[in-house]
């Protein structure tokens, strides 16, 4: 499978890159191994216009490795709220600490591979942007466009499938030279103009070369097997008395530990309307979420004994909420005229 000289192929995407790139705050010669360590693990999963207010505030709560290494698990999740996936947040801590007490820091692609949370695709990116090594990155937005510059109209099994596929492809076009300006510049592509609806063709360097352009099929691929979804439904309680709000420990595992949601309903007390509906996605998970709102005994029963807490409406800036649990929490007492 080949569309033109590979250099060639790289050469061009660089140059775009040299022209196009966004100026963000991790890129440039005055960043810090630190620095792209904190964007990649925050990046994962997660777009940059999200990352940046987050990655600013790190930087000045825990500038270096040292400061992360030494700071308590709390502080490092209160940062963190919001971003969701917190056991990236556990293990950024990880790294930073094993990075701390190494005595020959990691350089190598292999090297970052035997960090916590560090998997190919970060081990890739990290050493690359820092020169000790040139592996290709492969996310969802590189398998993207490289699916398309090939035309590989293949019905992927799954994401890890098509990795394994992708890898070579890309890895070929890569100048070894630039490795880490390569990588960010095929995540760039991929997030800024090969969008997964619609693609920027006409913005993109490889307009003339790519195989899936010229065939005019770009917007169909790649392609995946169906994903399976699981539908779950949720009931919650929204309980609120003398200014204080009921909140229990997240019963959701490992996942959320030491964060603090609305409590879920065991059964329903009584055909009461709900407060509220919310639906979102965790995963391969379609959850419907009921709130009902009541401070009746009953409904209190009703609540799964976790670990409760009635917090203080002022204090709840204080407490390590899920992301979506304080948005809900912020318009219901908007609405309500309650504050906080
Ligand atoms: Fe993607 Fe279009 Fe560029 Fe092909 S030409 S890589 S489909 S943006």
């Amino acid at each position: 499978m080949t569309v033109g000289n590979p250099d060639a192929l790289g050469d061009l995407l660089l140059q775009w890159y040299d022209r196009e790139k966004r100026e963000l705050p991790w890129r440039g010669d005055e960043v810090s191994v630190y620095m792209t360590v904190v964007s990649e693990f925050m990046l994962q999963q997660t777009q940059v216009k999200t990352v940046l207010p987050y990655f600013d505030r790190w930087l000045q709560t825990f500038p270096d490795f040292d400061a992360l290494a030494n700071a308590s698990i709390e502080e490092i999740l209160k940062q963190w709220e919001g971003l969701g996936y917190y056991q990236r947040a556990r293990n950024l801590h990880k790294t930073a600490q094993q990075y701390v007490a190494a005595d020959a820091k990691p350089v190598t692609y292999d090297d970052w591979l035997a960090y916590p949370g560090v998997g190919p695709y970060m081990a890739a990116a990290i050493s690359s942007i820092q020169g000790g090594d040139t592996q290709v990155v492969v996310d969802g937005n590189v398998i993207r466009v490289i699916a398309r510059l090939f035309a590989d109209n293949r019905v992927f099994k799954d994401a890890a499938t098509a990795v394994k596929v992708i890898r070579p492809l890309a890895q070929n076009i890569m100048i070894e030279a630039r490795s880490g300006d390569f990588n960010q510049a095929l995540m760039e592509l991929g997030a800024t103009v090969c969008k997964k609806q619609k693609p920027l063709c006409l913005l993109c360097p490889w307009e003339k070369t790519c195989k899936a352009r010229i065939q005019g099929i770009e917007s169909e691929i790649p392609l995946f097997k169906k994903t399976k979804y699981t539908e779950r439904t949720i009931h919650r309680l929204y309980a609120i008395e003398k200014g204080k709000l009921l909140l229990a420990k997240s019963s959701n595992g490992r996942r959320l530990d030491d964060i603090w949601e609305l409590p879920e309903l065991d059964g329903l007390p009584s055909n009461e309307n709900p407060y509220s509906t919310k639906k979102r996605g965790i995963g391969n998970e379609r959850i419907t979420e009921i709130i009902y709102k009541s401070t009746d005994d009953a409904w209190l029963n009703g609540t799964k004994k976790a670990e409760h807490q009635w917090v203080p409406l002022k204090k709840l800036d204080k407490v390590l909420l899920s992301g979506p649990h304080r948005k809900w929490i912020s318009s219901f007492l908007a609405s309500d005229g309650d504050s906080c």
